[in-house]
């Protein structure tokens, strides 16, 4: 429309208006559904390839609207847009770091920061106050942080996965191959962990490229001493393979979807017996 000239009112559609008031009402539900505690986190299972032991969950948040769970996709955006990812975060944290208390054993807990987030020099401190309020042990918890969240300001991404690391917090490098600039990201900063995109993974045994690049970013996790997880594990062809290459952890629909904290020790005692 921009490029017909005079007709700049052709920008203003009533569908415009629209895609504005529906944004408008989501921003307001998400308010609402954050004061009243209406988003949880589940958590997914994270199993370690080589002894096929379950090693921890990943914090996936979800909206409860009316008994409906809406997916992340359609509001973490929205909220890190209108600022409320804060709030949220520090909600979904808390929530996430006393039920990990309950769980059997020391699983551990990964939890997803937006980048946004990473502009906030307050990000390692809201985190560490939340650690002592509840009482989890640094050591359990796990942050994961996206390529590109290291971009907009890289010395004070490098200072805040530095206070992490300080306090004993595991920092792992999620999405990996999905953003800007990789592999430069893993000389500049310290990571723990890579975790490898589901993307690679669903197509990868249709598309030879694929399997040549988790390959590589295997072998690289190897040489660079860090540990790499695959995400997206769906088929038994698709295990056996990551099995036979090295990874270190698994996580995908084959092992479990995200579940809420009444079904994880269930889960984990099932999975003892098994
Ligand atoms: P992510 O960090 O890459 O999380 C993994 C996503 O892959 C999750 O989607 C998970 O349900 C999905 N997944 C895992 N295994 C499989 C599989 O085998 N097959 C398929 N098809 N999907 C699988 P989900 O829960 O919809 O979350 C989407 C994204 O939303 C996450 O991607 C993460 O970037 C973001 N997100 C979720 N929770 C939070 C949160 O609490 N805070 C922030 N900042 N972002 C979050
Ligand atoms: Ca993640
Ligand atoms: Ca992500
Ligand atoms: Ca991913």
């Amino acid at each position: 429309a921009k490029s017909r000239g005079h007709n700049q009112y052709s920008l203003f559609q009533p569908e415009m208006q629209e895609k504005v008031s529906e944004r408008a009402k989501l921003e307001g539900d998400l308010r609402r559904a954050i004061d009243e505690s209406k988003i949880e986190p589940f958590y997914q299972p994270l199993i370690n390839l080589r002894t096929g032991e379950l090693c921890g969950f990943e914090a996936l948040a979800r909206w409860n609207k009316d008994g409906v769970f809406v997916s992340p996709q359609h509001f973490i955006a929205v909220a890190e847009e209108t600022g409320l990812i804060t709030t949220l975060f520090e909600q979904l944290l808390s929530k996430a770091c006393r039920d990990a208390q309950l769980w059997p054993g020391a699983l551990s807990l990964s939890f997803n920061v937006s980048p946004v987030q990473m502009e906030d020099r307050l990000l390692a401190s809201r985190v560490l106050h939340i650690l002592q309020q509840t009482g989890l042990q640094s050591s359990r918890l796990e942050i994961e942080i996206t390529e590109n969240a290291l971009i907009d300001d890289p010395d004070l991404a490098a200072a805040t996965i530095e206070q992490f690391h300080a306090a004993g917090i595991q920092v792992a490098l999620d999405d990996f191959g999905t953003g800007y600039s990789s592999l430069a990201q893993l000389a500049r900063f310290k990571f723990d962990k890579i975790k490898i995109d589901k993307s690679f993974v669903s197509s990868f045994t249709h598309n030879d490229k694929n399997a040549k690049i988790i390959d590589a970013v295997l072998g690289l996790g190897r040489s660079l001493n860090l540990k790499t997880t695959v995400e997206g594990i769906e088929e038994n062809a698709q295990l056996a393979y990551f099995l036979g290459q090295g990874c270190d952890i698994g996580q995908g629909y084959i092992f479990g979807k995200a579940m809420p904290q009444s079904e994880v020790i269930g889960f984990v005692n099932n999975r003892k017996r098994a």
